[in-house]
């Protein structure tokens, strides 16, 4: 470590989005330190600076990590992020995404570190009555996760306006995508997630795709989603820090592409990088999966001066795909 290299503490550093966000973070001259349960994170993923492993729920080990790095910042990824379960044990997330983020923000306070990029996310709006959504859009969350996210939204303006924290709070529309350098990339254990899934499918590692529902009110009676590539997502959160720096207003950002896939697409998206067929049937809607949810993605351009290197369907698709071949 040089003092010339801040230091930034990342919880959830050893997980999907947290590992990228590491990366992008040492390519801007930032030691990043990852905090990870290691519930679901990987120590393989954490490759650009130490690994301290803990619960954020224990703040006498957040004491210890804040006084022994004394970070400029924190970017928050430590969540439990699956919508079913959240619903089934809404206890788990609000112990955890809810209480684990208070008792973060609380050891921030007492050991001054003033500035916090949120990991939020699309779910905070809930089924929204027009697309593409604005952050302004109204917050009717529809399941626990969500609401355990948005909940921390709240408490982010309370800090602010009592402690004086400043914040960007990034909701992300469907992180996607691999590391393109293939060093790191999605690894959930249970995967549910659309893409992955498409492709153990295609690969014959795994069972055919379920298509959730082909009777919403869409171009192909699929739901629409907004994806976003992972390193796109992770440099947008070194932008918010370096927003922060220079003074800009503590706000929510979304963070997508603007533009809107169908399951259906995706599947052919799928079949065209990959050379291989998608076997898929058709089966029930999945509870509480909104029909569309585009962002609008206005404000990450003006105010950080985003611009995604890896917006086309095909390119995302092509890095998770060799992130795919080289876990098999
Ligand atoms: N989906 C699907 N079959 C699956 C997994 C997902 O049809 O096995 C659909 C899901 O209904 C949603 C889209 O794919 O419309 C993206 O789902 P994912 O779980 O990847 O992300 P989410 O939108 O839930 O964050």
């Amino acid at each position: 470590m040089t003092s010339a290299q801040p230091t930034v503490l990342v919880t959830g550093g050893a997980g999907y989005i947290g590992s990228h966000a590491c990366k992008a973070l040492a390519a801007a001259g930032y030691l990043p330190v990852a905090l990870d349960s290691l519930v679901y994170g990987h120590e393989w993923a954490v490759q650009w600076g130490p690994l301290e492993q803990g619960d954020i729920l224990d703040r006498a080990w957040l004491d210890r990590i804040l006084q022994q790095y004394r970070p400029a910042a924190i970017m928050h990824f430590a969540a439990f992020a699956y919508v079913g379960e959240s619903v089934t044990n809404p206890g788990k997330y609000y112990r955890n995404n809810v209480a684990g983020t208070l008792t973060l923000l609380e050891a921030m306070r007492d050991n001054g570190v003033g500035r916090f990029v949120f990991s939020s996310t699309c779910a905070t709006y809930g089924i929204p009555d027009t697309v593409p959504i604005v952050e302004s859009t109204i917050q009717q969350p529809i399941n626990p996760y969500g609401a355990s996210k948005l909940m921390v939204e709240r408490m982010l303006a309370d800090f602010e306006a009592a402690h004086a924290l400043r914040w960007i709070a990034l909701r992300y529309f469907n992180a996607a995508g691999a590391d393109p350098h293939n060093m790191i990339g999605e690894a959930h254990d249970p995967e549910t997630h659309l893409i992955p899934l498409a492709l153990d499918a295609a690969a014959g590692r795994g069972p055919a795709l379920t298509v959730f529902g082909d009777d919403y009110n869409t171009r192909d009676g699929t739901c629409i989603r907004d994806y976003i590539h992972v390193t796109d997502l992770a440099q947008a959160h070194v932008l918010a820090l370096t927003a922060l720096e220079r003074g800009e207003a503590s706000q929510p950002i979304n963070l997508g592409n603007g533009a809107g896939f169908t399951v259906r697409e995706v599947i052919a998206a799928v079949e065209r990088v990959t050379g291989l067929s998608v076997p898929h049937t058709i089966g029930p809607r999945r509870a509480g999966d909104p029909p569309s949810l585009i962002s609008d993605a206005e404000r990450a351009r003006t105010t950080l001066g985003w611009r995604p290197a890896y917006a086309d369907l095909d390119q995302i698709i092509a890095t998770a795909w060799a992130w795919h071949q080289r876990r098999m």
